[in-house]
């Protein structure tokens, strides 16, 4: 399976497949490269939304009947004006078009963003929010491999089966699993009883 599957099988994650597919380079070139700098302000943006959920949920816990909406306190509004800050950075507006596909009259939705930063960045930016509102940004994760994948479960650290057990065969468990095959082996080939 392909990482990021989960994702361009949901259509509801059209910009989190894009998000993935620019952290690990395989977008179309128009997108532009996830430069250092890029990168760095997508995953402040992350960290921000974050913070700032952190932040709100403390807060609900100690205050459960305060009107948060109307009265939020000072560190979480601090929070929330540092995510619209970094967002003003990519402004989107809709548009629509004639579909570029010869003998059919279908109108294409799409939509325009900003001149201030690279494309890809920017619809990298909209998939960061779209996995917040699904609740799902603390799922985005890389792979000790170095891909980036959204994780089916809490717990799913490897990008593929693949890498699980890369990963599996690092840990001393499984050395000590090693080791002690080895050594019967060797015992029972001096034996004699193997060949
Ligand atoms: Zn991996």
């Amino acid at each position: 399976m392909k990482t990021g599957d989960n994702a361009k099988r949901n259509p509801k994650l059209i910009f989190t497949s894009h998000l993935l597919s620019w952290l690990n380079q395989d977008s179309p070139p128009y997108r532009g490269k996830p430069t250092k700098a890029s990168r760095m302000r997508i995953l402040t943006l992350c960290s921000a939304i974050r913070d700032a959920t952190v932040l709100l949920s403390a807060a609900v816990e100690a205050e459960p009947d305060r009107n948060y909406w109307e009265d939020p306190p000072a560190a979480v509004q601090e929070a929330l004006e540092k995510i619209e800050g970094i967002l003003s950075d990519y402004p989107m507006w809709p548009s629509v078009e004639i579909s570029g596909k010869y003998g059919e009259g279908g109108l294409h939705f799409d939509h325009g963003t900003g001149p201030g930063r690279p494309q890809g960045e920017q619809t990298a930016a909209w998939g960061v929010v779209e996995l917040a509102e699904s609740r799902r940004l603390h799922l985005i994760r890389q792979c000790a491999c170095g891909k980036w994948f959204l994780a089916k479960r809490n717990d799913q650290k490897a990008c593929t089966p693949i890498c699980r057990h890369k990963a599996y065969e690092q840990t001393d468990a499984y050395k000590a699993m090693r080791r002690k095959y080895m050594r019967e082996y060797y015992a029972l080939k001096n034996s004699g009883k193997v060949r």
